[in-house]
């Protein structure tokens, strides 16, 4: 799986399968002891270390000695400048897991802000002082999501984990489980971008795991870690330059105070810079000595907007389809058709007198048979139907309102015959002058209209109204009142 590190420093530089992205082709660089994967751009150990090496280095009692702890409680300030980047992205403390948590001073710190934490963390000895020092029940293993197979949580931290471990796909993929929606994955991890020279140097100088705390099996380059995060449905992938830890003066001695305080301004300077760098580039140059990584993992779309989704595609998939098709072109043509019928073909038959104004939206029958007079407005949605041999004449000053219907043709109602065939039974409908027919009125075959009457709104007239200036109503529509009486 890996090139030895001889086959890539003898400048044979070989294709080798990328541990991390998979990918097999291209040129593997040479980075000292590593090798650069040109498609993820992370770089990895050019040897291997065997598994139970690792596990002795983080298991054993080595790595945790007195001095290592008191160390870390010193270093509270980084566990801090953490908690703040935490309490950025995920402002409502939840539940908390730390990987590779160590003593447990993160989760000390964000259990006192409210936090419900839980660590894991494969060292016995640091789970025994985290348990003494802040009273926090280490979960003792190499993480596993079998661990909390019932719980999710809404931040997980994994400090200096990542590059340790031989397989970190796998890693984030067993994470991920434990992620709940919308929740946050925090990691950080050595960034290859400055340290590359550094690499190139160590093995020159013959020096071997001197640049990174533990056995390192990979350095990763920001866009290594997009494409694992992305990979495993991590879609909001942000970075974060953090502030550096400054080691405060100790005791009287002048040499070592000195030292801290020079380390310190070079420290101070290389963040300012950074930063500075990290904001003008707007994140696509990252210069930071670790790479702290925010990832949001994706909320699953609403099952009603999925749905949403899926008809919207359908219903395109349906036009498109449909557009392609003959019967598309016939109903066209038939669309056409009617649209000359009811639109323009009347136009040129009806008799009209000047100043009349009909609606694009009435519809027109037999206008040959239609008249109308002087000054009379047919409006929205009219249905004027005058008949083969019936006529529909409107006097002068008629009023329709939206929706009226005057029907100069009937069918008939002989049972025994389909209603398509019945005989049709034709008689003129005749409206008087300056009659007023309300919204959604019916005027029925044969009927006539009085001048100045006024038919209430969704009245059926089927008998004549030959009281002139009579207000009429209901179903059949009769007489309620008189526009001489008001
Ligand atoms: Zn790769």
């Amino acid at each position: 799986m890996y090139a030895t590190a001889s086959d890539v420093y003898e400048g044979a530089e070989r294709v080798v399968s990328c541990p991390i992205c998979g990918n097999t082709g291209g040129r593997f660089q040479s980075l000292g002891y590593y090798v650069k994967c040109p498609s993820c751009r992370g770089a990895t150990r050019a040897e291997a270390v065997p598994q139970d090496e690792l596990d002795a280095y983080w298991q054993g009692e080595d790595f945790w000695s007195r001095d290592e702890i008191e160390k870390r409680k010193h270093r509270a300030p980084v566990f801090r400048e953490a908690a703040r980047i935490l309490s950025r992205v995920k402002p409502i403390p939840g539940a908390l897991l730390d990987i590779g948590c160590g003593i447990g001073t993160f989760l000390a710190i964000c259990r006192d802000e409210g936090w419900n934490v839980a660590g894991v963390d494969p060292s016995p000895i640091a789970c025994r002082v985290a348990e003494e020092e802040y009273g926090i029940e280490i979960t003792n293993d190499l993480f596993s999501s079998e661990f909390f197979a019932d719980r999710k949580f809404d931040a997980v931290f994994a400090a200096q984990v990542l590059h340790h471990l031989p397989d970190p796909e796998a890693f984030l993929s067993d994470v991920v489980r434990v992620v709940a929606e919308d929740g946050i994955l925090v990691l950080r991890t050595p960034n290859l971008v400055p340290q590359e020279w550094m690499l190139r140097l160590q093995r020159l100088l013959g020096r071997r795991e001197r640049f990174f705390c533990g056995p390192t099996l990979q350095v990763f380059h920001p866009d290594t870690l997009r494409l694992l995060l992305g990979r495993q449905g991590f879609d909001d992938v942000s970075f974060v330059i953090a502030r550096p830890f400054l080691e405060p003066l100790r005791g009287r001695a002048a040499i070592p105070n000195l030292r801290r305080l020079l380390y310190a301004g070079l420290k101070v300077a290389v963040y300012a810079g950074t930063k500075a760098l990290f904001h003008v580039s707007r994140g696509r140059i990252n210069l930071g000595p670790s790479l702290i990584v925010v990832a949001r993992r994706k909320a699953p779309p609403a099952q009603g907007a999925e749905e949403e989704a899926g008809a919207r595609g359908r219903h395109l998939r349906e036009i498109v389809g449909n557009t392609l098709s003959l019967g598309f072109l016939k109903s066209l043509a038939y669309s056409f058709a009617y649209y000359v019928h009811e639109q323009v073909a009347w136009r040129a038959r009806i008799h009209a007198e000047e100043g009349i104004r009909i609606h694009a939206t009435a519809s027109i029958r037999y206008a040959e048979n239609v008249y109308v007079g002087r000054n009379s407005h047919i409006n929205h949605n009219c249905c004027v139907w005058a008949g083969q041999r019936s006529r529909v004449r409107l006097g002068r000053d008629v009023l329709m309102g939206p929706g009226v219907c005057l029907f100069a043709a009937n069918h008939g109602s002989r049972k025994g015959s389909p209603m398509m065939w019945q005989e049709r039974r034709e008689a003129d409908i005749f409206i008087g002058d300056d009659v007023w027919l309300g919204a959604n009125s019916v005027v029925t075959a044969g009927t006539r209209i009085a001048n100045g009457v006024i038919v209430a709104a969704g009245a059926v007239v089927t008998k004549d109204v030959t009281e002139e200036d009579a207000i009429v109503g209901g179903i059949p529509a009769r007489v309620i009142a008189s526009r001489k009486g008001g």
